[in-house]
């Protein structure tokens, strides 16, 4: 039988649980927090509450331990509700460098504690204002003073910062004139952000076009145990690096989610809505945006599964995780695209949700990785072209 559709199957009965969840914070709920820029306390508990944040945890830590393809499925159906899953999902990838890279130690620590949602592990500390892209050239520092890192430096588009307990931080240990490769000496830490608030830590909200509790953070002088550094010191590059894959596969699924909710809406209201004495659907102008929007995203959501696949099979899936994510986020844009379009002055009202579904998946084509970045990927790892920077 066609392994796709065994898979399929094998996830749709988390989907119909998830659904379920997702029924009881309807559109108002969600309306009532973006005009507010609210953080939606209740959902991330009830998804905290029904062990969906913990889907990667292995059980031996008090998690589901579900390959990728059951979190990609669970943060699908979210989006595909309608509701938005940008509030928590960091969660379910962070965890992977503790998993991966972390000490015994810090393993027993931490992972069971965030299984059980006693710890909030949603803030990925990597972005700096003056570097951007760039990662390698970020400027917060971490110098060893004894037992204790001494950090000093600034981070931004920090999300979550704020509901987030712990943040994982990535900062320079070791100047980069003094590494033969910048991606060397970079490394990563655990900070349990509420030992340091007002103690070195400040954080400020940045008020953004969707309702995404986006923020920067100062560090200074900030004091992290030595024993919060993840791994070995100056190679948490790669150990980013290494979460990426799953956290793009993870992105692409959102936005396959959020391209089915667009078009089920767009398809629906083509129907009903009638003007000259007839539906709107019955143009294929109107048909046509929509019925492009989906092959493309059925197209990209080949994509998703092939990433998937190849990462649960331990394979490399760098090229396919860069491409599901771009694409995705291009279907799901050209969705949005059509349904605005399809409820001519109706895509604009915010009870019909579809402006806040708009603006909220336009982020998914320049964060984690812009669409730039991807083709550049593609070129020079994939295509072998030279390197362009
Ligand atoms: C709402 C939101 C939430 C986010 N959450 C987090 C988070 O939790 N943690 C975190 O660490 N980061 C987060 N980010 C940051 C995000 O990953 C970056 O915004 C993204 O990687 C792009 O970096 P930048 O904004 O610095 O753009 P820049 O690097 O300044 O790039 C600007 C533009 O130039 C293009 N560009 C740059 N260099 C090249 C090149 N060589 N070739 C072609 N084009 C190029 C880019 O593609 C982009 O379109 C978030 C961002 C947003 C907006």
């Amino acid at each position: 039988m066609d392994q796709t559709l065994l898979r399929d199957d094998a996830w749709a009965d988390l989907r119909g649980e998830v659904a379920k969840l997702c029924a009881q914070f309807p559109g108002e709920y969600w309306r009532k927090l973006d005009a507010e820029r609210g953080y939606p306390t209740e959902f991330v508990a009830a998804l905290t509450e029904a062990g969906y944040l913990a889907a990667l945890i292995p059980e031996e830590y008090g998690g589901a331990g579900l390959p990728l393809s059951g979190a990609a499925a669970i943060l699908e159906e979210i989006q595909r509700q309608g509701c938005n899953g940008a509030a928590c999902h960091a969660q379910m990838y962070i965890m992977g460098t503790i998993l991966r890279h972390g000490s015994p130690e810090q393993k027993k620590k931490y992972l069971p504690e965030i299984a059980a949602g006693r710890l909030r592990l949603q803030a990925f500390g990597v972005t700096e204002p003056t570097s951007g892209t760039d990662t390698t050239s970020l400027r917060t520092t971490a110098k060893k003073e004894g037992d204790r890192y001494i950090v000093n430096g600034q981070k931004v588009w920090t999300s979550r910062a704020e509901h987030s307990d712990l943040m994982l931080l990535l900062a320079r240990t070791t100047p980069r004139d003094q590494v033969s490769k910048k991606t060397e000496g970079l490394s990563t830490f655990i900070v349990d952000m509420k030992e340091v608030l007002g103690k070195g830590l400040t954080i400020r909200p940045i008020r953004t076009m969707m309702n995404h509790n986006s923020c920067e953070v100062f560090f200074d002088n900030m004091e992290i145990p030595a024993g919060n550094l993840v791994g070995v010191e100056g190679k948490g590059f790669r150990y980013i690096l290494d979460g990426m894959n799953a956290e793009r596969i993870l992105i692409a699924a959102e936005c396959i989610g959020d391209a089915k909710w667009f078009t089920d809406k767009s398809v629906a209201y083509a129907k009903d809505r009638r003007v000259f004495n007839r539906p709107i659907g019955q143009n294929q102008g109107v048909q046509f945006p929509i019925s492009r929007a989906y092959a493309q995203w059925r197209a990209a959501e080949l994509m998703v599964k092939d990433a998937c696949e190849k990462f649960e099979a331990g394979i490399n899936c760098g090229a396919e995780a860069n491409m599901a994510k771009m694409l995705a986020a291009e279907a799901s844009w050209a969705a949005a695209e059509a349904c605005v379009q399809t409820h001519g002055g109706f895509g604009f009202a915010e009870e019909y949700d579809i402006e806040r579904k708009f603006r909220e998946t336009r982020l998914y084509q320049v964060a984690p990785i812009s669409t730039n970045l991807v083709l550049s990927y593609i070129a020079e790892h994939v295509l072998g072209m030279p390197r362009s920077y």
